[in-house]
């Protein structure tokens, strides 16, 4: 099996160029072989030109993923580290201190963290809360002078993420969202398959990502989270079809289906599926539950298949074609996520992950809701 370049301490500049190769020779091609390799020249460049230079980073929100996924991953990185966290809850904030080994001073409540701005260690803020709070927290970070990462779906509102856009511009800040999956290289082949046509154009997709959520948490609760599965997990399906067909859609149907657990799903949807017409003649079909499993992408294309199952998980994603198996190195996607970030802010790389991106995204995932209260057909 190919070693994990962020867990191998000895992955050294040869054996970054071999991943690189491993990921050519196994299909990698125009779109993801160049922003992969870039990847690692840059990860060998950044520690060759300014070793000590390291990109601070702020998790804001303590909860599950923060703990769980982005603290693990910040130790991972080659261009970052965990340099403060804001939290609402004081024992929170001791834990992470001895844990992370972090100065007292590096630990700011809600109410001190627009104190963040005079931190010359943070150099990011990663907003990691509840999807309704993104906007204010996005907004005081940039205040603050901070450029800032900010978890999916960035907002519940279009009018929350061009406030949002407009403070990083204002304050001339860099806006990310958190979306992993444009450094996973599964994803980025099925992406490179789909643009670049290797297999003619892309007829139909079909993608659902689901879960069965026991309730009674933020994600149950209309205005904390803006919706139900389609704002948080149905977002990977939607944004699948956008990079594997390289475009937007142009027309949206939608069906919620009846509630089984009327009470569990008092404020939000239990289960959506929803079709997407893109410009090119492609399809996306679509479906996401909190009351099912399921996790895949599959794609018909005019001379063949590609599919990634499961497709969207932070670890074990496969896929094969109609050609043959998938085969790419294990990654810590969330690494090279902020590692990408780090490049953006430190070599002025593209930042591929832009709040216009988070923006088209609300706007479609709120388009997909019309369409299913209205039972029309939405243009977009
Ligand atoms: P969580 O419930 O585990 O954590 C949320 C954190 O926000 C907690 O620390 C909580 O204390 C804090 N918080 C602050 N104000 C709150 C309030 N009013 N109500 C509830 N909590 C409040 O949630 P999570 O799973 O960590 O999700 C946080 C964000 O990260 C969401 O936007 C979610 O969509 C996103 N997320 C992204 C991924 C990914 O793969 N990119 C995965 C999981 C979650």
């Amino acid at each position: 099996m190919a070693s994990d370049p962020h867990r191998d301490p000895s992955f050294s500049a040869s054996s970054r160029r071999s991943f690189v190769r491993t990921l050519a020779a196994a299909g990698l091609g125009a779109l993801a072989a160049p922003s992969l390799a870039n990847w690692a020249r840059a990860a060998e460049d950044a520690s060759a030109k300014s070793p000590q230079r390291k990109i601070g980073i702020a998790l804001l929100g303590l909860g599950g993923y923060a703990g769980g996924q982005l603290a693990p991953a910040l130790q991972q990185t080659k261009l970052c580290r965990l340099a403060a966290v804001v939290t609402g809850t004081p024992s929170k904030g001791e834990k992470w201190q001895r844990r992370y080994d972090l100065p007292a001073s590096a630990v700011y409540s809600y109410e001190t963290f627009d104190r963040i701005a005079d931190n010359k260690d943070v150099d990011v803020v990663y907003v990691v809360t509840p999807n309704a709070l993104h906007r204010d927290f996005v907004i005081r970070a940039a205040k603050a002078g901070k450029h800032v990462i900010c978890e999916k779906p960035m907002a519940t509102t279009v009018e929350d993420c061009d406030a949002m856009i407009a403070a990083c511009k204002d304050a001339k800040r860099q806006l990310a969202i958190g979306y992993r999956l444009h450094f996973e290289p599964y994803n980025i082949e099925a992406a490179r398959l789909g643009t670049s046509k290797a297999m003619g154009p892309v007829k139909t997709i079909k993608s659902e990502h689901s879960f069965v959520g026991s309730g009674g948490t933020w994600r149950f609760n209309k205005r904390l989270a803006g919706g139900g599965p389609l704002m948080d997990v149905g977002i990977y399906s939607l944004q699948a079809a956008c990079y594997v067909t390289g475009e937007e859609p142009v027309g949206i149907t939608a069906k919620e289906w009846p509630k089984t657990d009327p009470e569990r799903f008092a404020e939000v949807e239990e289960t959506i599926s929803w079709t997407m017409e893109f410009p090119s003649g492609a399809r996306a079909e679509c479906r996401t539950s909190y009351n099912e499993e399921a996790n895949y992408l599959h794609v018909d294309a005019a001379d063949g298949w590609f599919e990634l199952s499961p497709a969207f998980s932070y670890r074990g994603v496969g896929g094969k074609t109609s050609r043959g198996a998938m085969n790419f190195p294990r990654v810590t996607q969330q690494a090279l996520q902020m590692d990408g970030f780090a490049r953006t802010l430190l070599h002025g790389e593209p930042n591929i992950v832009p709040g216009e991106m988070g923006r088209r995204d609300v706007r479609l995932l709120l388009s997909i809701y019309e369409a299913a209260r209205t039972g029309k057909r939405v243009a977009v």
